[in-house]
Order: structure tokens, then sequence, then C-alpha cells
């Protein structure tokens, strides 16, 4: 097993600086509208790949998305391609990311942390929910650091304190409130994801520890949408008017009868707090209202549905 994991290690490793020029000169080359030549550069990139990888399996679409271009090309002179791809596009720049984020993932600094933030669950509660529970702290903030990428925004690595929290740096000037707000809540919903996964094991095999990561997992990303300070709940609120925090404030009170979780009732106590603060948007923001209480929703179905009580810690 350790044997597997080194070679995928040094495979991206070795490759990634030609994957890094191919990929450069073809997005360049896609940007001029020159989608054949692009397409041609893009072919050289698989054979550095193995079969099996996502990027194999993008760069395949993508050369036949990019005949397709050249095809409207020749018949419109299209030029604007990017709007056409649309979703696609957005999916193919996150897996392209995908060796970005791998590679920055190798650094130091990023190790140093990890390690020490591991260090500490695992003497707390043991090796599994020490190393589970702060990957699923990680896939947090890979979720912030997916959603500033692909957003074409600068952002560094994750960086973790041992024991208290972890943060993603990013470039937040001059980017609307609304943006800003769904790359807060990008994290609380990529922590739904891994929570999921958890119960999703958990029922699966009925391993007890898996039902306590999901709870852990899922309560620490509500207390992360108490709407106040540095938490990804206070930044997402910015973007909500007065009405939208009072909507998303009823929400929440909801959530804590039906599952009876105090950390609901905190989210809610912030929101009431935020009523009152002169930190109105200039414009309401429906959208981040409606992803605020999906998100809350969702972590709430995973608490409602593991067994337990609390923060799910294990005794
Ligand atoms: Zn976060």
């Amino acid at each position: 097993m350790a044997g597997t994991l080194a070679c995928d290690k040094c495979h991206s490793l070795v490759y990634s600086r030609e994957l890094d020029t191919i990929s450069a000169e073809a997005k360049s080359l896609e940007s001029q509208g020159k989608y054949l030549e692009a397409r041609e550069q893009w072919m050289h990139a698989l054979p550095l790949l193995p079969k099996s990888a996502k990027q194999a399996e993008w760069i395949e679409e993508r050369a036949k998305q990019l005949n397709a271009l050249a095809a409207k090309q020749q018949s419109q002179g299209e030029t604007k391609w990017a709007k056409r791809v649309g979703p696609l596009g957005v999916l193919g720049a996150i897996l392209l990311k995908g060796k970005t984020i791998l590679l920055a993932l190798f650094k130091l600094k990023f190790l140093l942390s990890f390690a020490s933030f591991i260090a500490i669950y695992w003497a707390l509660w043991g090796p599994i929910f020490g190393i589970g529970f702060a990957a699923m702290i990680l896939i947090h903030e890979l979720g912030h650091y997916i959603d500033v990428q692909r957003r074409g925004l600068p952002a560094e690595a994750p960086v973790f304190i041992p024991g208290l929290m972890a943060y993603v740096k990013w470039d937040a000037m001059g980017v609307p409130l609304d943006v800003r707000a769904e790359v807060s809540l990008a994290g609380p919903l990529a922590g739904f994801i891994a929570a999921l996964a958890c119960a999703g094991y958990f029922a699966y095999s009925g391993n007890q520890l898996f039902a306590a990561l999901a709870r852990a997992g899922a309560w620490l990303n509500v207390l992360n949408l108490i709407p106040v300070w540095a938490f990804d709940g206070g930044s997402a609120t910015n973007a909500l008017s007065k009405v939208e925090r009072g909507i998303v404030l009823g929400c929440s009170a909801v959530l804590w009868l039906l599952t009876g979780e105090v950390v609901f009732f905190l989210v809610g106590a912030g929101f009431v707090y935020r009523l009152f603060t002169h930190d109105l948007p200039a414009a309401p923001s429906p959208k981040t209202t409606a992803y605020y209480i999906v998100v809350l929703a969702l972590l709430a179905g995973v608490m409602w549905a593991m067994p337990g009580a609390g923060v799910g810690i294990p005794r």
C-alpha cells in the first residue's frame, strides 16, 4: 500500500512540470480560439497520465469538445467559447485544478501543519478518529480552495493551526459580497459531503466510529455557520439583507427544534445579533440565502440520521 502511494506521488511530481507547460500552452491556444492546435497540445499530455486518471478522462472529453468548437467556429466565426461550454468549462477547470491542488498539498508548510493537526486528535480519540476528523477538516478547506480557484482567484494550500482550525488564504479584494459568501459556504458544503461519506460508510459497515465522525464533522461545520467573527457564516452573512437574515434565523430555529442540537440555537442566536448590526449589503442576495439554508439543512440531516447526541465525540 505504501508503495502504491509513493509511486503515485512520484508520478505526479515527475511529470507535473511537463503537464503544467502543456496545459498552459493548450489553455493559451484555447483562449486565442485556436481549438485544433489546443486539442493537439492536450493530446500530448495523455501519455504522461495514468489511464485511470481523472485528468486523462477529462482530456479525452476536452478533445471532443474542442473538435466540436472548431467545427462551430468554422461555420460562424465563434469567439466566446467559454460562455457556450458553460458548466462543462467549470467542471473542467475543477478537474484541472486537481493537479494544482495535489502539488500544493506537497508544500512543507501544509504537511507540517496537517501532521500536527492529526497528532492532536489522535492523542485525544485514537488514530482513526484523529485521521478521519483531520481529513474532514481538510475536505472542508478544499471546498473553499476549489471554489476560489475555479473563479480564477489566487489561493494557497490550506494551513492547519493544530487543535484549533484550518484556513485557506485568498485575496478577497474587490470581490463582490455574494461571491465571497459563496466561497465561504463552499467549505461547509464540502464538509457535508465528507460527513455524508462517513454516514454512508457507517450505514454500510455498522462501524460506530464512522457515525461519530459523521456527527462530529457535521457539528463542526454547523458551528462554522454561526454568523459571527471569522466563521464562514460570518462572512456569508455579510451578503444577506435584514429580511434574509431573519429567514435564515427562522430556519435555524426550526432545525434546532427538529434535531434538538444546541449548535443550531447558536446559529440562530448569531442571526439575532446580525439583525441589529450595521453591516447590511447594498442589495439582497436570495441565492446566498438559499445556499445558506440548504447547507444548514443538509448538515442537520446528517446529525439527525446518526445515532447519539451532542458533538458526537465517542466516550
Ligand atoms: Zn471554512
